[in-house]
């Protein structure tokens, strides 16, 4: 089982109390392990000492001791003795740490920290220093980190660990600038020669971290709250629990994410682990941050697909990749759904059992679905206004309905774009689908039946989160239903602005929960529980 480990930071005796009450909500929050981060006690000898003993005989979780230098990423400037001698401090105490932790780099130089950790270890009793040794002896922790990049000397870095008859685990560290390099530490993990710790830090890292257990890492870091993290991209202990379920991870677990670019804020692998908890089905969804453009999507797609016992089962895809991921199934000689192909964007990946693919568009029913489905649109006067992937599926979901739809945009190039490629498609093989464009100053005095925000005018961190991107003069009335994709706010200024005109509003999150559902059966043949439906409304 992969241990949770909390670490924090000590810096004196004004400290200890607040750090023991730490570890004490931690361990109730589900930590199994405290790290004492103690290198500023190394700065004030005998009182530094008397703090860190308090730390390991009253903490009330089992912990690592680890004092690094300001090279190895430590917050003090305490010499390499000041160091070994804080530890020597431990040496032959009632109380012991479970693990004592130090770079590679220290200990291979032979110096005073490499005797002390030999020495409170018990390594150093009876010749050679071997790895294991008393029951209750602390065992020791060779680590490597690079806060920049994944090392270029990873392999030989680890190889060096494995290569140290002292080394009892291996622990692996470095800054992930790709969603590929993060992938590099859980296969360190797979081939891992010792027990091991491989973690990906920053944003890519965040799958190294939470799919630890699916590859058998010794443990995983976590933070009490985000502001308490020691390293970029460390999860919270709430995240662990509460969004991906930690404790129920494990090597059979199949993988399923959300790949774009930015993703970080999306509320999809709250909803799904959800759902898979509810539905008792062993998966796990995490965020799988891909970098704009065709060749970094095409080279991660296979990397994902092609890791060894990461077994994806599908991915929800959002910006920039869409329709990125319509041309990768197309590659792959997978299935595209023929709404899909109709607007070359898709949502969703399919992974089958013998790793065929299949893309769809959930979007495109999702907005249907929103708008009261074929009957309510069949006929109506629709508005769209904007021209990028969810104008595309506004504009094909209505006008599959029967709707003559009226795309309007600030890019005329892009909305002739738009319905060039849409206009006169007749998917059901019946009615091709109306579809035109206007101008927006065009628009002044025209009322809809249907108005679609399919912009991010008016979301939150957006490029203009006060302003309505209603053409002016276009009409609300109590007949017109405004919907706006927009779901964070979910009180945006158009809806607002539609509400005060007595309009009926449609808001974003009905569209983000049909599109994620449809996703959740696309994967599972089953239906998401209606409860995870609700705590996403009330999370929103
Ligand atoms: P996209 O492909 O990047 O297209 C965005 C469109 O908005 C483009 O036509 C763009 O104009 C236009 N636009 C951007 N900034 C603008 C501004 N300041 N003023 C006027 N127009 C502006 O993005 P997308 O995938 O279509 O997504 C658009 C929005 O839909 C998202 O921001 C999100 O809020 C919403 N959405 C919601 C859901 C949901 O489940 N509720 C799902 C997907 C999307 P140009 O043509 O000039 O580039």
């Amino acid at each position: 089982m992969t241990l949770v480990c909390v670490p924090r930071s000590v810096a004196g005796p004004g400290d200890l109390a607040a750090a023991l009450d730490n570890a004490a909500a931690a361990r109730d929050a589900g930590a199994a392990l405290v790290e004492w981060r103690a290198e500023r006690l190394a700065e004030r000898g005998g009182e530094g000492a008397s703090v860190l003993r308090r730390l390991v005989g009253d903490g009330p979780l089992p912990c690592i001791v680890t004092l690094r230098s300001p090279e190895e990423g430590g917050a003090s400037d305490a010499s390499e003795e000041e160091r070994a001698a804080l530890l020597r401090a431990l040496v032959g105490g009632t109380a012991l740490p479970r693990y004592v932790d130090v770079e590679l780099a220290t200990f291979a130089a032979g110096g005073p920290m490499r005797d002390a950790a030999l020495a409170l270890c018990a390594k150093h009793d009876g010749g050679e220093p071997q790895a294991g040794g008393p029951a209750d002896a602390p065992r020791l922790i060779l680590s490597t980190h690079d806060f920049e990049q994944r090392p270029a000397d990873l392999f030989q870095r680890v190889a060096a660990m494995a290569a140290e008859p002292a080394c009892d685990v291996i622990k692996v560290a470095f800054q992930a600038r790709s969603l590929r390099d993060a992938l590099g530490a859980l296969e360190l993990l797979r081939e891992r020669p010792r027990p091991m710790i491989a973690l990906a830090m920053g944003p890519f890292g965040e799958a190294s971290r939470v799919l630890a257990p699916k590859f058998g890492g010794l443990l995983t870091f976590a933070s009490m709250s985000e502001e308490a993290a020691t390293a970029p991209g460390q999860p919270t202990l709430e995240q662990l629990a509460e969004v991906y379920r930690f404790t129920r991870i494990g090597r059979a677990t199949r993988v399923y994410g959300i790949v774009g670019w930015p993703v970080a804020h999306s509320l999809s692998p709250l909803l799904h682990n959800a759902g898979f908890a509810a539905a008792e089905l062993d998966r796990c969804y995490v965020p799988l941050p891909v970098a704009p453009g065709w060749e970094p999507f095409k080279a991660t797609m296979h990397a994902l697909l092609d890791a060894p016992g990461l077994d994806v089962g599908g991915a929800s895809v959002t910006i920039p990749h869409k329709s990125h991921l319509v041309r990768f199934v197309r590659e792959m000689a997978g299935s595209v759904e023929p709404q899909a192909a109709a607007i070359d964007a898709a949502n969703t990946l399919v992974v089958d059992d013998h790793g065929g693919l299949a893309c769809r568009n959930t979007d495109v029913p999702a907005i249907a679905g929103a708008l009261g489905g074929a009957e309510a649109l069949a006929g109506r006067r629709v508005l769209v206004i904007g021209a990028g992937g969810a104008a595309r599926a506004a504009t094909a979901a209505c006008a599959e309905a029967g709707a003559t739809v009226t795309v309007t945009g600030r890019t005329a190039a892009r909305v002739a774009g738009l319905v060039k490629d849409l206009a006169g498609t007749a998917l059901a093989g019946e009615t091709s689908w109306s579809v035109a464009s206007a101008a927006a100053d065009a628009l002044a005095g025209e009322r809809f039946d249907v108005v679609v925000n399919a912009t991010p005018v008016g979301m939150e961190g957006g490029p203009a989160p006060d302003a309505s991107p209603l053409p002016d003069g276009v009409v609300l009335d109590a007949d017109v239903v405004v919907f706006d994709t927009v779901y964070a706010p979910r009180e945006t200024p158009l809806v607002r602005a539609a509400m005060a005109a007595g309009a009926r509003v449609v808001t974003g999150d009905a569209m983000f929960v049909r599109q994620a559902a449809l996703q959740f059966e696309a994967w599972t043949g089953r239906g998401l529980p209606p409860a995870c439906v609700s705590m996403l409304l009330g999370a929103g």
